[in-house]
């Protein structure tokens, strides 16, 4: 059985992440960082300006420093008329990257307040916007052995219209679902947004890579 730990200490995206696998790569077993018995590895700053060199530096480091092979990703929000942004630096776009000891409740607000503030007055067909994830798969010695980009398709809706829905997280409230743009992705039931979003979609690439190994 090919054991490959997750970056990730986030029990949800573990649970997820290993039912997906299961079902595409039986022969592979997923673990979270806090099972690892090795106790806690320093979690390695992102300093690239992309998903994909986020992501690779965080499998790299922790394959390195667990000794094993590891499968991390990164993702976030792009919009279109932004050039973008806010991309990598999603999670704290509200400060423009900068950590302000804020709580995720307080920089979601923020950062959703942020972005409808930019896109006053741009027209519905300029609104489109992706979540994007990228996963990346190294070896134990820290080589890559697979990345790959998974996109979730939608639009930023307009100010009134939008915040709307109490399931996700993030920028959830904001995001009209392609094709539609009826219902946001806050307002879907958490396993029909499993099923559709960025995170399976790469998820199923990595799966048959792996599958490949
Ligand atoms: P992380 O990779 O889970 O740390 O996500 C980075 C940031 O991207 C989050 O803090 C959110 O702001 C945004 N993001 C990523 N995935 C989603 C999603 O599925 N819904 C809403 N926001 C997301």
């Amino acid at each position: 059985m090919l054991e490959i730990v997750l970056a990730t200490a986030n029990p949800h995206k573990v649970e997820e992440m290993q039912a997906i696998f299961a079902l595409l790569t039986p022969g592979a077993r997923l673990i979270g960082l806090n099972e690892l018995g090795a106790g806690p590895i320093a979690e390695p700053s992102e300093t690239g300006v992309t998903f994909e060199e986020n992501s690779a530096i965080k499998a790299i480091e922790y394959a390195k420093a667990s000794g094993q092979m590891c499968l991390a990703d990164d993702s976030g929000l792009e919009i279109d008329a932004l050039g973008g942004k806010p991309g990598v630096i999603s999670s704290h776009y509200c400060t423009g990257g900068r950590e302000a000891g804020m709580s995720r409740a307080e920089r979601d607000q923020a950062n959703n307040a942020r972005v409808l503030r930019e896109l006053e007055g741009v027209t519905d067909e300029k609104r489109a916007a992706r979540f994007v994830c990228v996963m990346t798969m190294s070896s134990a010695q820290g080589m890559i052995l697979g990345q790959v980009r998974g996109t979730f398709e939608g639009r930023i809706g307009r100010a009134g219209d939008v915040p709307r829905g109490g399931d996700g997280f993030g920028y959830d409230p904001l995001f009209l679902v392609a094709p539609a743009f009826v219902k946001t992705s806050a307002e879907l039931p958490t396993e029909e947004k499993n099923r559709v979003s960025h995170r399976r979609d790469a998820a199923e690439k990595m799966a048959r890579i792996v599958r490949g190994l």
